[in-house]
C-alpha cells in the first residue's frame, strides 16, 4: 500500500488520514469492504454534528463508562472499522474497565477474525481476545452473524457494540443484555435500539472514554448508579436531533458561500 503523503496542512488531513487507515485495514483483510461504506455514512452525519464531541455524546459517555463500571461482565466488541481506527483505544479502556475483548464480525470469516486478532496481539501480546472459537448463538439471527463466545457477549451484562448493525443491535437488546453503542448516526436503527447511544466519532470518543474512565474509577459506586439512574437515552437522541438543526439554520443564516472553514 502506498505511504500516506498529504501534507499536515491540507483542511481535511485528519478525514484522509484515517481514510487511508481503513485502506490499509482493507487491504490486509482486516476489514470487510462494506466497512469502507458504512465508515463514509458516519463521516456525513460527522460533518452534520461539526466533527467535534458535542455535550449529549459526553453525557451518553459517562453513563456508558458509569454502566460499565458496575457491570459484573462488561464486554467491548471489536469490528474490522474498529480494529482499524482504534485498536490501541479498545485494549486500553478495556483494561481500565475491568471487560473483555470479544472480535464480533457482521460478515464473518476465519480469516478476518485471524487478521484483526493480529493487529490486537502486535499491540499487547498478552491481551486475552474472544469470538475466536464462539460457539453460541444470539437467539433470532440466522448463522455467521449470530455467533458469540459463550464467556463474551452469551454471558455479558453488558456489551458496547460500536458501528454496529441495528439488527443486531436489536437482537442483543432482546437478549437482556445492556446494550451501548458508538454511532454517528442519530437515526439509525442501532441508535434506536440501544440502551446508551454516543453520537460521536469513534476516533474522539474512546480516547474520551478512556479519560473518563480513569475520573470515574474513583467513585463510590452511588455515584455511578445516579449518573445511569439519571440518564435518559430518548433524550440525548434528541438533543443530538436539535443540536443538528440548529447549527444546520446558524450555517444557513451565515451563509456559508466561500467561507474557508466553518464558524462553528
Ligand atoms: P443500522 O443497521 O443501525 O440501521 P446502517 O445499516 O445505516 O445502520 P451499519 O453499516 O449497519 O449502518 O452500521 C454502521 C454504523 O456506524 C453507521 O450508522 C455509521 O453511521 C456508523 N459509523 C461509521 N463510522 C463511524 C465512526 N468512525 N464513528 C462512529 N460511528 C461510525
Ligand atoms: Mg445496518
Amino acid at each position: 500500500m502506498a505511504e500516506f503523503k498529504v501534507p499536515k496542512s491540507h483542511p481535511r488531513y485528519w478525514s484522509l488520514y484515517y481514510r487511508h487507515k481503513l485502506e490499509e485495514a482493507l487491504e490486509n483483510g482486516i476489514l470487510a469492504t462494506a466497512g469502507l461504506i458504512a465508515h463514509g455514512r458516519g463521516e456525513a452525519f460527522d460533518y452534520l454534528i461539526g466533527e467535534k464531541t458535542i455535550e449529549p455524546a459526553e453525557r451518553a459517555m459517562r453513563a456508558a463508562v458509569a454502566k460499565l463500571l458496575l457491570a459484573e461482565h462488561p464486554v467491548l466488541s471489536v469490528n474490522g472499522n474498529v480494529a482499524a481506527l482504534v485498536p490501541k483505544e479498545t485494549i486500553e479502556l478495556a483494561k481500565l474497565l475491568n471487560a473483555k475483548i470479544e472480535i464480533n464480525l457482521f460478515y464473518r470469516t476465519e480469516e478476518r477474525v485471524k487478521a484483526i486478532a493480529e493487529v490486537l496481539r502486535e499491540i499487547d501480546p498478552d491481551v486475552e481476545l474472544l469470538g475466536i472459537n464462539p460457539t453460541k448463538r444470539i437467539p433470532n439471527l440466522e448463522s455467521e452473524r449470530g455467533k458469540v463466545d459463550e464467556k463474551g457477549i452469551w454471558r455479558a451484562d453488558v456489551v458496547v457494540v460500536p458501528l454496529e448493525d441495528g439488527d443486531r443491535t436489536e437482537a442483543l437488546v432482546a437478549m437482556g443484555k445492556f446494550v451501548i453503542t458508538i454511532d454517528l448516526n442519530p437515526l439509525s436503527r442501532s441508535a434506536r435500539m440501544a440502551d446508551i447511544t454516543v453520537v460521536d466519532n469513534i476516533i474522539r470518543a474512546y480516547p474520551r472514554m478512556i479519560e473518563i474512565a480513569k475520573e470515574l474509577k474513583k467513585k463510590p459506586k452511588e455515584e455511578l448508579k445516579a449518573i445511569v439512574n439519571n440518564y435518559d437515552n430518548g433524550k440525548i437522541l434528541s438533543e443530538v436531533l436539535l443540536h443538528m438543526k440548529d447549527r444546520l439554520e446558524k450555517l444557513a443564516n451565515h451563509s456559508i458561500w466561500r467561507m474557508k472553514e466553518l464558524p462553528f
